[in-house]
């Protein structure tokens, strides 16, 4: 790697390293990360590609966010306490102006999400964000996608669909008023992954999985690992007012059931549990296969390949 590269890891990626689990941060060959006694390393590794994961009109800065979020999201899904990560990143050219806003998103990020920047690599090439996150479980616990039982209630936190509408109303494929475009933009640019919502649910939810590509899909992707079949009540599903604000329903309820990006949970519970704060029960757990949601159209969510 060419000298100025090192220049330009200092001034844009050295600053964001500070934390509890940080013994040896950016500038060796590798970072070191404590555990407490006890405990198990999680991780994930997500990629942005320019195009297809973010439009390219998209700021650096919530290019840089929106990729910490997605990867912290992982950690969320699993009740892992976050301890760090490291970026991958590829730049087509060292630009000043967008290094200086990709590194200001990035230390949001890492401050927002106990995420401290402990490495990385940059290279050159088509526009790439690599974010892996590494994060602390308990001994014997873990939100896995397989425990879902028969008799169990579905759960999702927050609302759904905001950021699939909001990257529509990027795109201009429809307009709103002022305050919700703002907050369903926001809601695509800078999602908030459940950390603490995980962390709380350990020991207590029977399978999770971050909303990621879709309720319907991931859902499945519970459905699937459990052996079981989860019936979603339309009715049920948590829809932010501004996202209200579209006049069509059915669109609405495609952008809950099928837009991806939210970065919400999606959980199940043994009945009689008390509702988790910023939760909204929206279905069962049944015997069978499969996701069914009666009464809404068949959806897929979305797939690369
Ligand atoms: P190596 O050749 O040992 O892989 P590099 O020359 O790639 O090391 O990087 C030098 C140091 O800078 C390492 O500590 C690495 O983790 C860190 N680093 C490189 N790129 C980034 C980045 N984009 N963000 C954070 N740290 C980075
Ligand atoms: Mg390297």
């Amino acid at each position: 790697m060419p000298a100025d590269e090192f220049s330009l890891i200092a001034r844009y990626f050295s600053a964001y390293g500070r934390g509890d689990a940080v013994e040896l941060g950016v500038g060796d060959d590798c970072a070191i990360l404590s555990l407490r006694p006890g405990e198990r390393l999680a991780t994930s590794v997500d990629t942005a590609v320019e195009g297809v994961h973010f439009p390219d009109f998209t700021l650096p800065e919530d290019t840089a966010y929106r990729a910490v979020a997605a990867a912290a999201s992982d950690l969320a899904a699993m009740g892992a306490r976050p301890l760090g990560m490291t970026l991958a990143l590829t730049l087509p050219e060292a630009d000043e102006l967008f290094l200086h806003s990709f590194s200001q998103g990035l230390g949001l990020a890492a401050s927002d999400f106990a995420l401290p920047l402990v490495g990385g690599d940059t290279t050159r090439g088509p526009l790439t964000v690599t974010v892996q996150v590494f994060g602390a479980l308990p001994a014997h616990q873990a939100l896995l996608r397989g425990g879902a039982q028969v008799g169990d209630e579905l759960y999702v936190s927050g609302t759904l669909g905001d950021a699939a509408g909001g990257l529509a109303l990027l795109r201009g494929e429809w307009h709103s008023d002022e305050s919700s475009e703002a907050f369903l933009e926001g809601r695509f640019h800078r999602p908030t992954p459940r950390l603490l919502l995980g962390q709380q649910l350990l020991g207590l939810a029977s399978a999770a999985i971050d909303i990621s590509d879709g309720l319907l899909a991931d859902a499945g992707h519970i459905a699937a690992a459990s052996g079981v079949r989860l019936r979603i009540d339309p009715g049920r599903l948590p829809l932010s007012p501004a996202l209200l604000t579209h006049s069509d329903r059915e669109q609405v309820l495609y952008w809950a059931l099928s837009g991806g990006d939210d970065y919400e949970l999606c959980f199940t519970l043994p009945p009689g549990m008390e509702l988790p704060p910023g939760c909204a029960r929206i279905g069962e757990v049944l015997a069978g296969e499969g996701v069914e949601c009666p009464g809404a159209p068949a959806l897929g969510g979305y797939r690369h390949f």
